[in-house]
């Protein structure tokens, strides 16, 4: 893949990611940003209240918590106290989530999401790699 970034770019974008109060969401912010597209956080009257609006281009992104959102990945474990309660409340989330998703689509809104796994250092160029394809699909 072609690199998109400059050194500067990257060192600073790797900073980002790899500073310890660093949410997903946004390292997700800044590499968009730096690829150039312009956004608006979380708007509020549409389905889910997607974490990133590109109003012009009719798309959204869901920055999801791999825990909160239920991620069939590594990082995700039902916590081993309260099951019955945690199992009922994350797929509860994630039900949650389909149901917006849907609502988007219907509406004509092209969605992404990003997993919290996804925004990893080493993973940055491929996350890169996509949101590049969402933007041109
Ligand atoms: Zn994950």
């Amino acid at each position: 893949m072609v690199d998109i970034f400059t050194p500067a770019e990257r060192s600073r974008i790797m900073a980002l990611v790899r500073s310890k109060d660093t949410a997903p969401e946004r390292v997700v912010r800044t590499l968009v940003h730096r690829m150039g597209f312009r956004f608006r956080l979380h708007k509020r009257s549409l389905p889910g209240s997607p974490d990133l609006v590109f109003a012009g281009r009719k798309r959204v992104i869901f920055v999801h918590g791999c825990f909160w959102h239920c991620h069939t990945c590594a990082a995700f474990r039902v916590p081993s106290t309260n099951r019955a309660f945690w199992k009922r409340k994350l797929t509860g989330n994630a039900e949650r989530d389909r149901r917006s998703i849907g609502r988007l689509r219907r509406a004509g809104w092209r969605v992404m999401v990003i997993w919290e796994c996804q925004t990893s250092p080493r993973r940055l160029d491929r996350l890169a790699g996509r949101i590049a394809r969402f933007f041109s699909e």
